[in-house]
């Protein structure tokens, strides 16, 4: 493996669990969304029904108290006392009738906690009485009403009738010149018989109504939205100023104002907020009262009421929960370190797989050469057990024995091998091999399976171990060559290179074995010399090489006249000597008179020119003498030999003499 592809690996270990996870944490959480949403939307509905429900309630409240009060007698008696008409007797009960409302007035004021101000307006457009919660301040008294559309919208309503203003900034008490919103509700109050009287006005602190929705926007991220028709911001002002009463919502919250004039309700999805709306027309809600028409401005109805939390989101979700996402890191964290580690164990165990693989790949090699090289070594190798049963045999040997390995392994003992004469030699090397020496050697003989022999050298160790000894283990050596050199060396040193006959250690090596015999069996043994006459002369006269052929061609003429167990071989120079084994004397003298005769007839052919035929005629003289029983070697007898030889050549050459040994008669 590369480290390109591991790296390739590792990122892939990395990448592959991250995909894993997410792909399995994606839809829990995406379905956790779904549900957050859905609990989001079901919230934010309940929120906005349930400030939608408490706003009318609280406007039907307000609308009952304007009614109530405006049929209360005593107010109808001092209204219809303003009357003009009515005598001015009458003004000291409209006194105390003023003082009455007066009280009664202050104490709704301070009862309901939610008016600014309560004012009787009578048909002219004056104000008779008015308590407002900022009394002690310089209030730009309004004293006539005629011009305001309250007071016209109110002086055109029937009994019951109601006007509603939108929310406009005013007066509040508590000893500041507090402005805030307010609402002014008026109704035309009629006396018993249906006369208007004037008009009953009661100034609604509108932050006191709205204030519960205040409260839903406490959490920071739930906004409530009050708007009229023309998207003018209805509610007082918020706490971080962004939005102030009677501004646009279009400038801060466009996409909402959009939605807002698209459709009287619904919901949308705006940006990072989810958007719930509905629309609140004051003019045709039912409400729960004695109210008979409604009337307001028709340009600011209906009014638009939302709600708008922030969107849910996976981010955001996690981020609620840091024991959620603590566990998410760690999945994560132990999935991809689970990916690393399994990408670097498996690719440590492939380097080692393949490792191994690399030693197995070249032990088999090793083994083989090896196996390839005790099979075909130039020398065979075996081991054998304790018994000496053949457990393990190589090519080369079986080849030399001609056997098949299991016609041998585990069924012949290696001894069955060993020609018998070598035998003994095999099996005390093998004592030694199995013995305290732990190895040994031995010249032997295999005795293969045609019926040859092969001369080897057997060298073997043992293979001992704690138990003991568990096999040996030969190497054996092919010694057929050396054997055959080594003879013919001897061969040739004991060969005379001229003729071919065996030299003077032949006859030497060849008379002990013939002396030893003759004593065995008592036959007598003989020994011819022979010395070839006047040989000098030949060289003289013909030259060396012509001696040379005249010495060739007795050894061809001499061979013929001998039998084959005799001896024949050169001394040295023109000598010769003949071993007659088991022949006696007369028969001796025989051979040498025959060979003396063979030889005169057959002239040497030299091919040399001046001579007749270029053969040469030659002669030899001969001693003959028998080895004596009593003697170990052959030197005495070749001694008398060359007695007898040199008598011969005494008398004249040519001729055979018998030189008789110590004892013996002539
Ligand atoms: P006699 O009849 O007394 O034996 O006389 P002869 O000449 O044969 O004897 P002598 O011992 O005087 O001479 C032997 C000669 O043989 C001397 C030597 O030059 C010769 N001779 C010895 N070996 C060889 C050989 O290998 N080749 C040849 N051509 N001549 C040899
Ligand atoms: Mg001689
Ligand atoms: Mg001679």
């Amino acid at each position: 493996m590369t480290l390109t592809s591991l790296w390739a690996r590792l990122v892939a270990a990395t990448l592959v669990p991250i995909v894993l996870v997410t792909a399995l944490l994606y839809p829990i959480f995406t379905a956790q969304l779904e549900d957050r949403i859905v609990s989001t939307r079901v919230t934010a509905e309940a929120l906005l029904e349930a400030e939608y429900e408490g706003l009318l309630q609280d406007m039907n409240e307000s609308l009952n108290q304007v009614l109530a009060t405006a049929e209360f007698p005593l107010l109808r008696s001092y209204m219809a006392s303003l009357d003009p008409a009515h005598s001015p007797a009458r003004s000291m009960v409209l006194q105390r009738d003023h003082a009455q409302l007066d009280a009664l007035f202050n104490t709704l004021l301070t009862h309901f906690e939610r008016y600014t101000r309560l004012a009787l307006i009578d048909v002219q457009g004056r104000e008779r009485l008015s308590v407002t919660t900022a009394s002690m301040l310089p209030l730009p008294t309004v004293g006539d009403y005629t011009a305001t559309p309250l007071f016209q919208e109110a002086m055109a309503l029937q009994h019951r009738d109601l006007y509603v203003s939108p929310p406009r900034l005013g007066v509040t008490g508590g000893g500041e010149a507090d402005v805030t919103p307010v609402i002014d509700i008026a109704t035309p109050v009629f006396d018993p018989s249906g006369r208007r009287l004037g008009v009953m006005l009661f100034t609604l602190d509108w932050s006191r109504i709205t204030a519960n929705l205040s409260v839903a926007r406490e959490d920071g991220a739930t906004h409530i939205l009050l708007a009229d028709a023309q998207g003018t911001w209805l509610l007082p002002d918020d706490h971080a100023g962004t939005m102030p009463f009677g501004g646009a919502l279009a400038t801060l919250w466009p996409a909402a104002s959009q939605a807002l004039a698209s459709r009287p309700w619904g919901n949308a999805v705006l940006d990072k907020n989810l958007f719930w709306f509905r629309t609140h027309d004051i003019r045709t809600h039912h409400y729960q009262s004695q109210a008979g028409m409604i009337v307001s401005e028709p340009e600011t109805q209906p009014w638009r009421l939302g709600i708008m939390k922030p969107k849910p989101t996976l981010s955001g979700l996690l981020m609620e929960s840091p024991g959620q996402l603590l566990a998410i890191a760690l999945v994560y964290l132990l999935s991809t370190a689970f990916g690393l580690f399994w990408v670097l164990s498996h690719h440590r165990q492939r380097a080692l797989r393949q490792r191994a693989l690399l030693f197995s790949r070249e032990a088999r090699q090793s083994a083989n050469e090896v196996q390839d090289l005790y099979e075909n070594a130039p020398c065979g190798y075996h081991s054998l057990d304790g018994e000496g049963r053949v457990v393990k045999i190589n090519r080369t040997e079986l080849d030399w024995l001609g056997y098949r390995a299991d016609e041998i392994i585990g069924k012949r003992d290696y001894r069955d091998f060993i020609t018998p004469e070598t035998r003994d030699a095999f099996d005390a090397a093998f004592q030694q091999v199995v013995g305290p020496a732990q190895e040994g050697g031995a010249e032997c003989e295999l005795l293969c399976r045609d019926g040859t022999t092969l001369p080897v050298a057997i060298q073997a160790t043992a293979q001992v171990t704690d138990s003991g000894f568990q096999y040996s283990r030969a190497t054996v050596f092919d010694l057929s060559v050396r054997k055959q050199l080594e003879e013919r060396l001897a061969k040739q040193a004991m060969t005379d290179p001229l003729t071919g006959l065996g030299n003077r250690r032949y006859l030497e090596d060849q008379a002990a074995r013939e002396i030893a015999r003759a004593q065995r069996s008592g036959a007598p043994l003989s020994l011819i010399v022979v010395d070839l006459d006047h040989f000098k002369r030949v060289n003289d006269t013909h030259g060396h090489d012509v001696g040379d052929l005249v010495l060739q061609a007795f050894a061809s003429t001499a061979r013929p006249q001998l039998r084959d167990g005799d001896v024949l071989c050169r001394m040295g120079g023109e000598e010769f000597a003949v071993l007659l084994p088991d022949t006696t004397r007369e028969q001796a003298m025989q051979v040498a008179e025959r060979l003396r005769q063979a030889i005169e007839e057959s002239p040497a052919e030299v091919g040399v020119e001046g001579i007749e035929g270029g053969r040469l005629a030659y002669s030899a003289s001969l001693g003959v003498t028998l080895v004596s029983a009593g003697e170990r070697s052959l030197k005495p007898a070749i001694k008398r030999a060359d007695q007898g030889l040199y008598a011969a050549k005494e008398a004249g050459r040519n001729r055979t003499h018998w030189q008789a040994g110590q004892g013996e008669g002539a």
